[in-house]
């Protein structure tokens, strides 16, 4: 048939906003829209670093694709990506090969580890379901072990590394969670040790350092020890190195020290930085007017030269301009450029604390937790209307 056909990979943020943008504003045998992901479900990122340290049921982070998209007008096949062709318009799959007229590229980032060594091997990341499943029930058998052997104190010694946003959230449910544990395995709480280690002169770099002390004394408060102005060096299966030579013994390592794009973009001869392609103002990639880039994979500068920080809310609205951009094309109508609208950022720091800039003003404590809550149930709205808000929400 002469119907374009239109390959989105990743169904996350990026992908399933272009995605259910598509299938609103096509008209019916417009094109054949294929969605790409390699798991049955889309996960709620932003909510990981609940399940991770066990605060919350995985299950709450994940939604069901056939749930959020229409599959009489959007074709769904679950498979990896192992390739993508841009010069021959093909992507090629785990299981078989898809060709293209028009290509949204949203896989979504992975680790940086910037090359220290051993961290690939001997930390855990928060990124998916799966890894995420991997951390918290890594933390109970920590608990489980040292019952065995009191000796090991690095049995309850729990290091991340990083004070970014994924970090902080992450010490916030961590050090909540801990006085459960110790209940449930008959351990004293002062033997457990959380340390959050960061490169930069301050945690959170380059946010309000107002809402930074504020967060660190919330943390502080919970028992969570910052190494501030220290990097990581080496990652050892026994614990961390520091650039200063010293070495923390710890059994459990989770590395939030950044982010980069997905390795396949790269290997598919885009131009990146950090698996990270510069798009130009409709998200297109400069060598291929047919291939459009979402989320944590594209690179994209604001008015002052700075990228933007891979997010979310960014993704989310590259998505719908994204989709317009396609239909637009297909109609051989105008492109519209993307324009990034900051609501700000909200950040959690365990039940009922938060910290947040929201439409330029300040926030902290109980209302910034409660900022974030609705921040969350809007997005569950968003991609499943007031079903999944009562099926996945909570205030
Ligand atoms: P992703 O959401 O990462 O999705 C990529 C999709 O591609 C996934 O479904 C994945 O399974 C799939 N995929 C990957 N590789 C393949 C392959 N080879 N084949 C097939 N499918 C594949 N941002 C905010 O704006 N606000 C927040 O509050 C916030 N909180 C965060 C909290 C945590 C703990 C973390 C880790 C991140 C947070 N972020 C937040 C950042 C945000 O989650 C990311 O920027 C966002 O998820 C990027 O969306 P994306 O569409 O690029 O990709
Ligand atoms: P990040 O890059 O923002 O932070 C990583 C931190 O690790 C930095 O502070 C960096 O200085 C530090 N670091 C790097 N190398 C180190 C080393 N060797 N030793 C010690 N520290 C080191 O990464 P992130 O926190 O995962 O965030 C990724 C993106 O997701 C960001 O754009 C962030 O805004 C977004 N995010 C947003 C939220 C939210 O809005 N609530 C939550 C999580 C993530």
């Amino acid at each position: 048939s002469t119907v374009p056909r239109i390959v989105i990979l990743g169904a996350g943020y990026g992908g399933v906003l272009t995605a259910l943008r598509l299938q609103k504003e096509l008209n019916y045998n417009e094109a054949n829209v294929t969605l790409v992901n390699k798991h049955d479900y889309h996960y709620i990122t932003t909510h990981l670093h609940m399940p991770a340290a066990g605060t919350d049921d995985p299950e709450n982070a994940r939604v069901n694709i056939s749930k959020l998209i229409d599959e009489f007008k959007i074709d769904f096949v679950k498979s990896t990506v192992v390739q993508i062709k841009p010069v021959e318009k093909k992507v090629i799959l785990e299981d078989g090969t898809l060709s293209y007229d028009y290509l949204v590229i949203g896989l979504g980032g992975e680790a940086e580890t910037f090359g220290i060594p051993g961290l690939q091997q001997h930390a855990m990341n928060i990124r998916s379901i799966n890894s995420v499943r991997l951390i918290r029930e890594h933390i109970e058998y920590q608990f489980a072990k040292f019952k065995r052997e009191p000796e090991r104190r690095d049995y309850l010694t729990f290091v991340i590394g990083g004070a970014g946003f994924t970090g902080i959230e992450f010490i916030g449910e961590l050090a909540d969670r801990i006085p459960k544990l110790c209940k449930q395995f008959d351990v004293d709480p002062g033997l457990v040790k959380i340390v959050n280690i960061e490169a930069a002169p301050t945690a959170l770099p380059g946010f309000d350092p107002e809402l930074v002390d504020y967060a660190v004394q919330v943390l502080t408060n919970k028992g969570v020890t910052f190494k501030i102005g220290t990097a990581i060096k080496e990652c050892k299966p026994e614990g961390v190195v520091l650039a200063t030579g010293e070495t923390i013994p710890a059994a459990t390592v989770v590395w939030t020290g950044g982010i980069r794009g997905n390795r396949l973009v790269e290997q598919a001869g885009f131009e990146a930085m950090r698996g990270r392609v510069k798009v130009d103002p409709y998200l297109r990639t400069a060598q291929y007017e047919n291939v459009f880039i979402v989320g944590d994979c594209s690179l994209l500068f604001n008015d002052e030269g700075k990228p933007f920080p891979p997010t979310a809310q960014i993704a989310m609205q590259q998505g719908v301009n994204c989709a317009f951009n396609l239909v637009a094309s297909i109609r051989n109508q105008p492109l519209r450029e993307f324009k990034f609208d900051n609501k700000g950022v909200v950040a959690s720091l365990g039940k009922g604390e938060a910290v947040g800039i929201v439409f330029g003003k300040k926030l902290k404590g109980g209302f910034a937790a409660f900022m974030k809550k609705l921040i969350d149930m809007r997005y569950l709205y968003i991609i499943g209307g007031i079903g999944l808000v009562l099926r996945k929400g909570k205030l």
